[in-house]
């Protein structure tokens, strides 16, 4: 790997995992769902096209992973056009050097989430504290430290479009990150939503591995602002999205969707705040 970019010091491969994983899922004829582990990540594009955008860029060490499903859809010899990144976190990040070296590819992600992917500022230590199980109490073998891809990274535009991605406006969600965003298409009602909420609780090490369906917040351990987290939940679901496609469980559609997340809106403390932690 190049000196050019790095990784923190603390990456690493986390034995995590989920009966997802390794499983893909067409949602829409232009929206493919990959599972690595416990974290998903979406493909952009038609699969009769070669053109495609990758949203988020996985668990550490799924590099290889990644390229095999993109030559899957799109063919051996395509790349995408962009990576846009719903935030820097470890899970959404994993690949991307791997990636960037391999696709010589630009990477969106917002101007607030930049000093984690420049080295210039570490994410703060998960809250191993926050109640609410295994995950929770692995949480300090996580990386929190910020990766360094500051010649290849762009911010997106200020005018809310996304990269080669015609129709889709992005939506500044933060909470569980400073530059936290959702990537939002209006004619249709597609939320690709980031770890803005989740629709399996991150807290429990069985429901994640089960991936049983249930609405939540942002995974707790790393979340720092909870009425930053709770504001962006309630303008998510005043889009009245029809498909909502997160970055941890399965994705959720129509009416169901929005009564889980008037629900979540309406009992945010309950659902979603940890009674007790570092960042409450
Ligand atoms: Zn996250
Ligand atoms: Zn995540």
């Amino acid at each position: 790997m190049s000196k050019e970019m790095n990784y923190g010091d603390d990456y690493k491969f986390i034995p995590a995992t989920s009966i997802g994983s390794g499983v893909g899922k067409e949602l829409l004829t232009d929206l493919y769902q990959h599972t690595i582990q416990v974290v998903n990540l979406f493909f952009y594009g038609d699969s009769d096209s070669n053109e495609f955008v990758l949203i988020d860029a996985g668990m550490p060490r799924s590099f290889d992973d990644i390229k095999a499903v993109a030559a899957e859809r799109f063919g051996e010899d395509t790349r995408p056009k962009a990576v846009i990144l719903t935030h820097g976190h470890f899970d959404h990040v994993g690949a991307i050097i791997e990636l960037i070296e391999h696709w010589d590819v630009p990477v969106y992600a917002h101007e607030l989430e930049k000093p984690y992917l420049t080295g210039e500022k570490d994410y703060p230590e998960p809250d191993s504290s926050v109640e609410g199980g295994l995950v929770a109490k692995m949480s300090p073998i996580f990386p929190n430290e910020a990766i360094d891809i500051r010649n290849h990274l762009e911010p997106l535009h200020s005018d809310g479009s996304v990269p080669h991605m015609p129709g889709f406006r992005w939506v500044h969600t933060p909470g569980h990150t400073p530059g936290h965003v959702s990537l939002f298409r209006d004619e249709d009602g597609t939320l690709i939503v980031g770890d803005a909420f989740v629709t399996v609780r991150q807290d429990s090490l069985y429901k994640v591995f089960t991936q049983e369906k249930e609405i939540s917040g942002p995974p707790r351990y790393l979340t720092t602002d909870w009425q930053q987290a709770w504001d962006s939940v309630k303008k998510l679901a005043e889009l009245k999205p029809t498909l909502a496609a997160t970055g941890h469980g399965v994705p959720l559609y129509g009416d169901a969707l929005n009564e889980d997340l008037s629900d979540l809106v309406q009992n945010f403390e309950e659902i979603a705040i940890p009674d007790h932690g570092k960042y409450i």
